[in-house]
């Protein structure tokens, strides 16, 4: 065989490789986009939850206050009565004095719950608002959800048709050229080849020594980069490859 052909071989099998490669990184992206998604689901549930819970703040408030005015009424019934059994005129005088006064804390008390029952209200009314509009939202966040994890399936897919037929395609290659492309990968980061652009290697950004350039243009041998150890070819020399044999 000669290096011509063995590159041939070669070059083909990295290409295979870039292009699993590239797959691969894109599937590593969608755990990412996934937990994005998930966090702006909580965003918008605690927001939801938030309004709910001022809407139950308010509630509580006014009920205290609604107790407040009972208390004071069933207080003023006391006096009344107190008021009727008075043993004196002093007694009966200053009993309805107090009666006045707890009248009056009643009044406040009124104005006071009006404010709280308007700010329930008010509330309510937002937190309802934001229920429709977060249920929605949430709707919408389940269909971006369930496409992005087919996507995912479907490019997991992809990439396991591709691996497999980059294998079948590897068994083609005789052993031995197989087992050092291999063997570089292992140890590059699964790329064994590197493309040379104007006398630099495409890997290391490493420039070839003027020898080591002159030798890899004749073509006599498999030339690897001094520095990355990767095996290199020239881009023309791809062009005449096709990966889908
Ligand atoms: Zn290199």
């Amino acid at each position: 065989m000669t290096t011509a052909e063995q590159l041939q071989w070669l070059i083909q099998l990295y290409q295979w490789d870039c292009q699993l490669a590239e797959q691969v990184q894109r599937l590593e992206a969608y755990p990412l986009r996934l937990q994005a998604l998930q966090a702006l689901r909580q965003q918008i549930q605690q927001k939801l939850e938030e309004a709910h819970q001022a809407w139950r703040t308010t509630r509580q408030k006014r009920e205290e206050k609604e107790l407040q005015v009972a208390k004071l009424e069933q207080q003023i019934e006391h006096l009344q009565s107190a008021a009727r059994q008075a043993k004196s005129n002093r007694e009966y005088t200053e009993t309805l004095l107090k009666i006045e006064d707890v009248r009056h804390r009643i009044r406040q008390m009124e104005d006071e719950l009006l404010e709280w029952m308007e700010r329930e209200d008010k509330a309510f009314q937002a937190w309802k608002a934001l229920e429709a509009e977060a249920q929605a939202q949430l709707r919408d966040l389940d269909r971006q959800v369930a496409q992005v994890q087919q996507e995912q399936r479907d490019l997991e897919a992809q990439v396991q048709r591709l691996r497999a037929e980059r294998d079948a395609f590897a068994q083609r290659l005789p052993r031995t050229l197989l087992q050092m492309y291999e063997r570089i990968a292992q140890n590059r980061g699964g790329m064994a080849l590197a493309e040379v652009r104007d006398q630099v290697c495409g890997a290391c950004h490493v420039q070839l020594r003027p020898r080591l350039y002159q030798s890899l243009l004749m073509m006599e041998d498999l030339v690897v980069c001094e520095n990355c150890q990767r095996i290199l070819f020239l881009p023309e020399w791809a062009q005449s490859v096709t990966v889908t044999e």
